[in-house]
């Protein structure tokens, strides 16, 4: 049986951004297996964060920022302008290009396309059995194979599909990119669309619901066309970029896991924002404090706990977007403009104080949020 130092179970964003982190440690000539069953594809995502300057993996001649961003209902669009932070894009294909090309000088890192099909911990060792190239064994595994949850309760799902357009003549402004535009007259829940402008005459433009229900693409797509129609008359334009998917959020995700030494990462284990579906930068972060462990010969504490808190307030808003998601337009717009953006964007990303809470908490209206309350569990 072959053994490594390092297994990822999956080497899509979070299994990539380990070895990535791993290649700039003290521990980058360890013996890493990367088991990826799509090896060789790409999948087309887009991935953006927000920062106070753009993450060290994210390639310099791939990155795109903008400092302004705007909300709009109806005809009233509420601009709002970045000091601190600036909020980053990045596209998976030169994710994917940048770290391949590092992994590409060491040796010592090789990829097998395979599918996991089961792991198992004895002792300090970590078994992973393969569907077809047997069992390799590790001192540790991190697992980020999909995680699917036996879920007696509907989860809620981020579901959008966005198109890359060129358009013939120039329509957007570009420097300021649509973070929510609730002008989407056919939705029946909490629906909005994503501006993301790269010049006058180009932008990813996606359409975004929040259902717990079946959807299809097709109609997500209608929807997107129906709205580049009203907002933009008859628009030529080519559609050089297509990505879609679905995010879950929820706050029930349990990782498990076969022993202390086979770890959880990415959105199977948790690291996805549940109330935002963010999870980019907190990988980069997580990444990060997982190799510093793994450099001080940590087996304990690899897994990450989010402050009870956070998982409050995520609660509540899903409790407000499973059951009150036409109220969710009115609570966004009242939490940008009651407090800074910088302040509301670090509060999205867990990192304010309590005190800074309380400040933009005490700002809202409150009332959606006791409603919120009288509905209070895990979603
Ligand atoms: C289209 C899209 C856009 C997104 N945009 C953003 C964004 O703008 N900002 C943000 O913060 N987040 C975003 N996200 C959320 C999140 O950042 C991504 O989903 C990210 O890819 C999560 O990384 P991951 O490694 O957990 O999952 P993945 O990147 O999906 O990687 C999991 C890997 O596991 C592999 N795998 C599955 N089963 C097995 C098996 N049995 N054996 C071995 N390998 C297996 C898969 O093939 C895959 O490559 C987006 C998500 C999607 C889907």
């Amino acid at each position: 049986m072959k053994k490594f130092d390092y297994i990822l179970a999956g080497g899509g964003c979070a299994g990539l951004s380990l070895v990535y982190h791993l290649l700039d440690s003290s521990l980058k000539d360890s013996n890493i297996l990367i088991l990826e069953p799509t090896l060789g594809e790409i999948p087309n995502k887009t991935w953006c964060y927000w920062n106070t300057a753009a993450l060290p993996i994210h390639p310099e001649a791939a990155r795109f920022s903008w400092n302004s961003f705007y909300l709009q209902q109806g005809k009233q669009q509420h601009q709002h302008r970045l000091t601190k932070l600036a909020y980053y894009h990045l596209n998976s294909h030169d994710f994917y290009t940048h770290v391949l090309e590092k992994i590409k000088n060491f040796p010592n890192v090789h990829f097998l396309k395979e599918e996991v099909s089961s792991i198992h911990s004895t002792g300090n060792e970590v078994y992973v059995e393969t569907k077809s190239s047997g069992t390799y064994s590790s001192s540790y595994v991190f697992d980020s194979r999909i995680f699917v949850g036996n879920e007696t309760q509907p989860i809620l799902n981020q579901v959008f599909i966005g198109l890359r357009i060129k358009s013939n003549t120039p329509v957007f402004d570009p420097n300021s990119m649509g973070l929510m535009d609730f002008d989407t007259p056919g939705s029946s829940g909490f629906d909005f669309i994503y501006t993301l402008p790269f010049s006058d005459q180009e932008a990813l433009i996606e359409y975004t619901a929040y259902t717990s229900d079946a959807y299809r693409e097709e109609v997500l797509l209608g929807s997107l066309k129906n709205f580049l129609q009203q907002k933009y008359g008859t628009l030529a334009y080519q559609i050089t970029f297509q990505e879609s998917g679905q995010i879950p959020m929820t706050t029930r995700v349990q990782p498990t896991s076969s022993g202390s030494r086979h770890v959880r990462i990415g959105t199977a284990a948790g690291w996805t924002k549940p109330s935002t579906g963010y999870t980019f930068a907190q990988i980069q972060e997580n990444c990060n404090q997982l190799v510093a462990c793994l450099e001080q010969g940590a087996t304990q504490n690899l897994r990450f706990q989010r402050k009870p808190r956070f998982i409050f307030y995520d609660n509540i808003l899903l409790s407000i977007a499973h059951h009150w998601p036409k109220r969710l337009p009115g609570l966004f717009i009242n939490l940008f403009s009651t407090s800074s953006p910088d302040l509301v964007f670090r509060f999205l990303a867990e990192k304010t104080s309590f005190w800074e809470e309380v400040k933009l908490l005490s700002r809202l209206k409150f009332g959606i949020f006791l409603k919120g309350l009288t509905r209070y569990g895990t979603y």
